[in-house]
């Protein structure tokens, strides 16, 4: 049993190992003085003075080095709950943010309903709220779990197992994502022990009993290594290594026999650079031949809680196994806190402190932006407890890409799953899967640590089958929505098929239907307001086409069409166009596809004012294919051509830098560029000035080599 009487010099001792501000002392000295006159008269379970927990609460945190509020909000957590607080004396007294963290840590243990599935959506819920207003909420509650978990012992069986299933399944899980290792795997430990104190024992005893064998050649394996890596001067330190009783329980239960489990036998090796990593491990491998397929490199591929180390297994003295871990002391340090490794800025004031811890889980924990995007989904509370705990929390796969990002799943995912979270269109276009070179079909099971690689091919897409086959919730919704868009999106595109057939039947030119004041006729008449609801209308029989078309031109025919001028922008392209038989004639890009230099290209006759020049891609030409005429390229081009494009990307980032510079290395002049679009990912639409279709070619396959660039498009209006 842990000794839990400790006094407040037993934490300022340990404070002042790192606070050196005094002001900030101070304040935790208030905080403590505050709370231990408010809990005077209460005592816990165990039969201790009350203040004992938060002096012990905050105690852990300063094992990971949190900063004064999170230590002051440690010392009074339980006293807006417990005793009589006047709150706007409270805040008075102890500012805004530290309310708001005793606040957000009150709200947690506060929770009562009437069934268990009720209590863990809210729960879920407000840990979101929580993480998301400020992490250190999440973290002064881990302590908190922790010392009651230490101090369990005195509550009655039941509510033990009660306690120790939801620390595994939530508390333990979160510590786990949040990176704190430490709190994480004592957590563990304790759950065990009290809801299967049989398994935890034998585990403690076995281990017991092989202590001091395997205390002797982890010993002479450590000198070994120490000794060779002296020999090449490279400074290190190195640590035996124990093996918490809940990860070897785990490994027993996936039916291992405690022989045979390698890494018993563990050291670690901390060295000051990551290249002194590398070299260390390329000694270590040239003295123990490694066991093959055991070697992971999560340095240059950390794992999405941050973690960075490298592991191997070797054939050590006496032919037993030994599990390494290679890593630096920085490494080391947020292997074991995580997160909260990021507090210790030395920056001034604590708002910057704070900033950053939140700024790091929001940018850097993928854990974190999946609890959020799930948030934001259209889903039952029940789906979104489910969700967080099956595929968040619980039971995750790493999986690799072939360029070695790492991706965190949920146990069962298949390829589909991996490609839809590396992008939703790498999902849509999905048409195979390799694993670890292997072809597999769809729904593979993925393990931990493949390697897959998703074919893709653009004119692919999604199947209804797909929605039995996936196992994760973003992937399920991102198949569903595009069914439910496709739908629609057919729809329309047979709506503007219908009307466009019969405006040509009837002789009406597009452009002139389309004129503004006509359409806006059409839209007042329908009460509608854009062209893809007209399509819609008429796709899904609502309206016929003759119906719409009557709005504005009645029954009557008309017999003479005007002619597409609007579309067509004159330039001087006329020397680069050779006209079969004709010679003198005006002839124009069309603005609509722009083609340039070496493209398809077909003319097309207009009245009086010569030829215009289209991509033979172009969807105008259809309607007015009886006036086109074979045209060609001169053989070199004169002049320059403009051509826009529509650039995706999987990012929010600004790239406008990357792409203008990828532009100006090849000669590529930029009329324009903008932003159109910044909903999920930035969409950019950019004309270029291009020689021919070569240069324009480059030019895209250079864009498309940048890796957040998801596809180029050559637009045509
Ligand atoms: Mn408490």
């Amino acid at each position: 049993m842990k000794k839990d009487t400790i006094t407040i010099d037993d934490l300022m001792d340990k404070v002042d190992t790192y606070i050196k501000d005094s002001k900030e002392r101070e304040k935790i000295l208030d905080a403590y003085y505050y709370a231990k006159e408010k809990h005077t008269g209460q005592y816990r379970k165990s039969g201790e003075e009350y203040i004992t927990h938060p002096l012990n609460v905050a105690l852990i945190l300063t094992s990971i080095y949190a900063d004064y509020e999170c230590l002051q909000a440690a010392l009074l957590h339980d006293v807006i709950e417990d005793c009589d607080v006047n709150i706007e004396e409270f805040k008075e007294k102890f500012g805004p943010t530290v309310y708001k963290l005793v606040d957000g840590v009150t709200k947690l243990s506060k929770l009562h309903f009437s069934t268990d599935n009720e209590y863990l959506v809210e729960y879920y819920k407000k840990i979101i709220v929580g993480m998301s207003e400020d992490v250190r909420v999440i973290i002064v509650k881990l302590a908190d779990r922790l010392h009651n978990m230490r101090t369990l012992w005195a509550t009655p069986v039941e509510k033990q197992k009660k306690k120790s299933k939801e620390v595994l399944e939530i508390f333990a899980p979160l510590a786990h994502h949040l990176g704190i290792h430490k709190i994480k795997s004592e957590l563990e430990d304790l759950s065990l022990r009290y809801l299967k104190p049989t398994v935890f024992y034998d585990i403690a005893d076995k281990l017991n009993k092989t202590k001091a064998e395997r205390d002797t050649y982890v010993y002479e394996m450590q000198e070994e290594v120490s000794d060779l890596l002296n020999l090449h001067h490279i400074p290190h330190q190195i640590k035996g290594r124990a093996k918490s009783i809940y990860s070897i329980y785990n490994k027993l239960d996936k039916g291992k026999k405690f022989s045979d489990i390698y890494d018993l036998l563990a050291i670690r090796i901390l060295v000051d650079t990551e290249q002194d990593c590398y070299l260390a491990l390329g000694l270590i491998h040239s003295k123990f031949r490694p066991l093959p397929k055991r070697f992971k490199d999560y340095i240059a591929m950390p794992k999405p809680n941050m973690y960075q180390s490298l592991h191997t297994t070797v054939f050590g003295i006496d032919g037993y196994l030994f599990e390494i871990q290679i890593r630096t002391y920085e490494m080391d340090e947020i292997a074991e806190n995580g997160i909260a490794s990021h507090w210790a800025y030395k920056e001034n004031g604590g708002s910057t402190k704070t900033a950053n811890l939140q700024s790091v889980t929001t940018q850097k924990l993928q854990f974190f932006k999946e609890i959020m995007e799930l948030s934001n989904d259209k889903m039952s509370s029940e789906d979104f407890v489910n969700s967080v705990k099956d595929e968040v929390l619980n039971n995750n796969i790493y999986v690799f890409t072939p360029k070695g990002d790492v991706f965190e799943l949920p146990k069962g995912s298949t390829p589909l799953d991996f490609a839809y979270k590396v992008h939703s269109k790498v999902g849509e276009t999905t048409v195979g899967a390799l694993v670890n070179g292997n072809i597999v079909p769809l729904d593979y099971e993925l393990k931990n640590n493949d390697i897959v690689k998703i074919n893709t091919n653009k004119s692919a897409h999604p199947s209804k089958e797909w929605l039995n086959i996936v196992k994760t919730t973003g992937a399920r919704n991102k198949i569903r929505s595009y069914f439910s868009k496709n739908e629609k999106e057919v729809l329309i595109e047979r709506g503007k098929d219908f009307l466009e057939k019969e405006l040509r039947k009837r002789k009406i030119p597009l452009n002139e239907f389309y004129s503004e004041d006509k359409i806006k006729e059409v839209y007042k008449n329908l009460k509608i307001d854009n062209l893809d609801d007209l399509y819609y209308d008429i796709g899904s029989n609502k309206h016929t086409s003759n119906t719409v078309i009557n709005i504005t031109y009645g029954e009557k025919v008309i017999e003479q069409p005007k002619l597409l001028k609007n579309i067509v922008k004159i330039s001087d392209t006329a020397s680069d166009i050779i006209v079969d038989g004709i010679d003198k004639i005006k002839v124009s890009i069309a603005s609509c596809c722009k083609p340039v230099h070496g493209d398809d290209i077909v003319g097309y006759i207009t009245r009086g004012n010569g030829i215009t020049i289209h991509r033979s891609t172009c969807r105008n030409l259809a309607s007015m294919d009886d006036r086109c005429i074979k045209v060609s390229w001169d053989s070199t081009p004169t002049n320059k051509y403009y051509s826009d494009l529509l650039i995706r990307t999987d990012t929010l980032d600004n790239k406008l830098a990357d792409i203008t510079s990828a532009a100006s290395k090849i000669s590529v002049s930029i009329n324009s560029i903008k932003t159109i679009s910044r909903e999920e990912y930035a969409t950019y639409e950019m004309e270029v000035v291009v020689k021919d279709l070569e240069h324009l070619n480059k030019l895209i396959l250079d864009l498309n080599n940048l890796p957040y660039i998801t596809s180029v498009e050559r637009l045509i209006q």
